[in-house]
């Protein structure tokens, strides 16, 4: 169950897989042709649920000062 907002009747419908006419895959998500109790044909994006972003690395490897720079004493 899903709910749908049909902007002919502006109401808000709570419906099941049954009222989804049509389904395609688009770049932003899968797009369904619902129709809505009355029956008008809406379309109804299925966003995910879990943002797709990028696992971005949080902790980058530390470097290590191994080279410590040697204070040559003058004089
Ligand atoms: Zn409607």
């Amino acid at each position: 169950m899903f709910d749908i907002t049909c902007s002919t009747c502006q109401q808000r419908y709570l419906v099941g897989t049954r009222s989804i006419r049509t389904f395609r895959n688009t770049d932003e998500g899968p797009v369904a042709i619902v129709r809505c109790p009355v029956g008008h044909l809406l379309e109804h994006e299925f966003r995910a649920r879990a943002p797709q972003a990028a696992v971005a690395p949080s902790a980058l490897p530390e470097r290590e000062a191994h080279d410590r720079p040697l204070v040559a004493g003058s004089h």
